[in-house]
């Protein structure tokens, strides 16, 4: 809601899949966005009608599409997203520009924060305005320190972490005024082009589980599953939540490298974590410390994960998990 601390921001929401639906990232930028300023929706391509209703209900009253002009425009590669993000930056006059943390926003927001002299702040875990301007807070060196830092520069550039906010809707929905801006790459942003790409099936064997850097909700499993993560997937599906491990588990083979969480896998920040069979260490720790309830699941009292623990369970996971699940169910049905 605007008030005198949002008076005359603008503020620009980057879309991530704006030819498909609103995912749930965009939904927690807007979210904060509204608590900022004005918002400005921008899409780098041409969003459904599914993208504009949800925009609106949002509150969003503009979405700015940026149309690339050249013949090797749509190679999407970062150097075009950051020029066209630039474009969009001047033309809005925009004070704070918000995307999501995936890697590839990392990039583009780095590009951008360079080319127009921002200030940067990445894997922001709060987004609010201070004394000194648009502040950010955030978690770093493997979740050891939290750290609040403000940007000094009349544009901010912030990407923001997952389940930074529980996304809602705004008060009253609008209608969603669609512009489009016309951006020219330069020759050096697109000195290398996109040749080819390939999607991949999905590794979990399309479970239809939520991706794991994003979930609200990870049930993870470390090598106390002796190699059976069914009880771990069983619980997770149960709440409809994201599968993790740790590296152990991955180099014993039982779970593909994309659901390894921690220092050289995931970082990861959902509502609730809930380890099972893992330790907690370090290098685990470093990628999922900054989750909102870390539950553990023990059989040993001493595990030092229990340390970091909101909530212990010491038993054996293949116990414990089995009836979490069927209490969850019972409790939904
Ligand atoms: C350079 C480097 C990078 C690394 N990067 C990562 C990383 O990104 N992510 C990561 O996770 N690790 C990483 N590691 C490995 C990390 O140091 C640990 O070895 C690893 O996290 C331990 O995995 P674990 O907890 O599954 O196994 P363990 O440490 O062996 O713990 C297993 C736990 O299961 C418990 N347990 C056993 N049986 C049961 C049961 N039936 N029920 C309940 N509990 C049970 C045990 O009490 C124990 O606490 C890295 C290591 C190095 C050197």
């Amino acid at each position: 809601m605007a008030d005198s601390t949002t008076a005359g921001r603008t503020v620009l929401v980057v879309l991530d899949t704006p030819d498909r639906e609103l995912r749930s990232p965009a939904r927690e930028l807007l979210t904060i966005a509204r608590d900022l300023g004005e918002v400005i929706a921008v899409a780098l391509t041409e969003p459904s009608a599914q993208t504009v209703a949800e925009l609106g209900a949002y509150g969003v009253r503009q979405l700015l599409v940026t149309d690339l002009l050249g013949d090797e425009a749509d190679s999407h590669l970062t150097p075009v997203a950051a020029e066209a993000l630039v474009a969009a930056v001047t033309t809005t006059a925009a004070d704070v520009v918000l995307l999501s943390s995936s890697f590839v926003n990392r990039e583009i927001g780095a590009r951008l924060a360079y080319a127009v002299g921002a200030g940067l702040i990445l894997d922001a875990s709060a987004v609010s305005v201070g004394e000194h301007g648009v502040v950010g807070d955030k978690r770093v060196f493997a979740g050891t320190w939290d750290i609040t830092c403000a940007v000094t520069t009349p544009l901010a550039v912030v990407t923001v972490r997952a389940n930074a906010v529980v996304a809602s809707p705004a008060p009253e929905a609008v209608e969603t005024e669609v512009d489009h801006l016309e951006v020219r790459p330069s020759d050096s942003a697109t000195s290398a082009v996109l040749v080819s790409r390939t999607e991949h099936a999905p590794a979990d064997g399309g479970s239809g589980r939520p991706a794991l850097a994003e979930a609200a909700y990870v049930v993870a499993g470390g090598r106390g599953t002796l190699g059976d993560f069914g009880p771990v997937e069983d619980l997770a599906d149960a709440l409809g939540a994201a599968v993790g491990a740790t590296r152990d588990a991955v180099d014993e083979g039982w779970v593909t490298h994309d659901a390894q969480i921690g220092q050289t896998g995931v970082t990861i920040a959902p509502r609730v974590y809930i380890g099972a069979g893992i330790s907690g260490a370090p290098h685990h720790r470093g990628g999922m410390q900054a989750s909102s309830v870390i539950i553990a699941v023990n059989n040993d009292p001493d595990s030092p994960i229990f340390e970091i623990a909101d909530f212990g369970v010491v038993g054996d996971l293949a116990d414990v998990l089995p009836q979490a699940a069927q209490a969850i169910r019972a409790h939904k049905g």
